[in-house]
């Protein structure tokens, strides 16, 4: 047996390792671990991951054979923060993660050495023309053509989901039309955006990710932008969590999510909202909105003020919600588990009978909304801001 010790002592968080109590309280929780009760295999948990770790680090198990198991488990994993939130000794687990990516490099999985060539080629998650970028705002041309690039103090950072997924484009479109309709302005830098450069983190590799960081940051600083608007739970994540840290000082401007932004425009009273057929709905907390980023109220107190918007709450919720199954490189990876993650999500709102799934994330919006409809569902997903724009006078 190969048995040669991997040194893990330079990594961060190491000593996390080492205070894992092997409780399973990162497995078994309300909002428990999504991939586990699809594979029934304990590598993909806090725990599993953790173990293998700490054998591989002392010799324990075949090097080899346990590198390439905690590759599994790592790239199994959606990245839903569902075990760190209720890791009974607070051990930070998607941090812990993240490092142990690194040591996993010369083995990635397929998909994910894909997407960084795409990252590398174009900037985007997809590997699709930077210069179709744009290609989310057909619909509102005209507008689009007099706000990019406008020297503004509010600006838009759009991320490669809504710039290129179609379906999802809608609710940037719908920002747009509603801070039109505000009589306000947003600079949009889209065509010189690069990825927000989460994929880079959740493949482990923190120096691609400062690349990708410092380029949006400059950009947006050479537009004079004071307010960022983001739309999607895993660029809000990066932008708030992540780059302060990849970039060692305070980003020189405010995030703030589309649904803020939404909430001011109807308390100063620029966009106003009409009754229309009644709607019962149910939002989806993102997780890296929800549990990364501990945004819950916003889209409560938004959906709030909506006339004849009725919001349920599914069983699980806020952080406690359960994953989408689109996060952490799955769906590129494992595309059938990321669907049966959805399906068992999609049972909760199918016990509301609700007419729509109400989103803050893209990713959570095509997967949830490709789920639906692979399931004949009537629930259609939609983004909140759609919702926005249909209680006003503009849709
Ligand atoms: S982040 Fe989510 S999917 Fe990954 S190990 Fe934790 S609970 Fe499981
Ligand atoms: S909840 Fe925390 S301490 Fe308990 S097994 Fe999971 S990682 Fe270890």
């Amino acid at each position: 047996m190969d048995s040669t010790k991997v040194n893990l002592k330079s990594l961060h968080y190491y000593d996390e390792l080492f205070i894992c109590a092997y409780c399973a309280y990162c497995v078994n929780n309300e909002a428990s671990c999504p991939t586990y009760h699809s594979v029934l295999h304990e590598i993909v948990t806090g725990r599993g991951k953790i173990i293998t770790a700490r054998n591989l680090s002392q010799g324990l198990i075949n090097h080899e054979e346990g590198l390439d198991a905690l590759r599994d488990g790592l790239f199994l994993c959606t990245f839903c923060g569902a075990c760190q939130e209720n890791c009974i000794v607070d051990i930070p687990l998607t941090k812990v993660y993240s490092e142990l990516k690194t040591l996993v490099q010369d083995r990635l999985p397929k998909t994910t050495k894909r997407v960084f060539e795409n990252l590398e080629k174009e900037h985007n998650l997809y590997g699709l023309d930077q210069v179709d970028r744009d290609s989310w705002s057909y619909e509102i041309e005209d507008q689009y053509n007099e706000w990019v690039n406008l020297q503004h103090e509010t600006g838009f950072f759009l991320g490669c989901v809504y710039s290129y997924s179609g379906r999802a484009g809608q609710g940037p479109v719908a920002v747009l039309k509603l801070a039109k309709e505000a009589k306000e302005k947003i600079s949009i830098f889209s065509p010189s955006e690069y990825c927000c450069g989460n994929p880079y983190l959740l493949g482990g590799q923190k120096a691609k990710a400062k690349e990708f960081a410092s380029h949006n940051v400059s950009e947006i600083q050479k537009l004079g932008i004071k307010n960022l608007i983001i739309a999607c739970a895993g660029c809000y994540r990066v932008f708030t969590k992540e780059y302060p840290l990849l970039l060692e000082k305070e980003l020189p401007f405010r995030v703030i999510s589309h649904m803020e932004y939404l909430n001011n425009l109807i308390k100063d009273k620029k966009i106003f909202l009409m009754n229309k057929s009644p709607l019962k709905v149910t939002y989806k907390d993102p997780c890296e909105l929800g549990r990364h980023c501990g945004v819950y109220d916003v889209a409560r107190d938004l959906l709030s003020v909506l006339p004849g918007v009725d919001n349920q709450e599914m069983a699980n919720h806020k952080d406690k919600a359960l994953c989408c199954g689109s996060g952490g490189l799955i769906k590129a990876n494992h595309p059938e588990i990321a669907n049966e993650i959805a399906d068992r999500l999609i049972s909760q709102m199918k016990e509301l009978e609700v007419d729509l799934c109400v989103n803050a994330c893209p990713s959570c919006l095509l997967n949830i909304d490709e789920n639906l409809k692979s399931g004949k569902s009537k629930i259609k997903s939609i983004d909140i801001a759609e919702l926005v724009l249909n209680r006003t006078n503009e849709s």
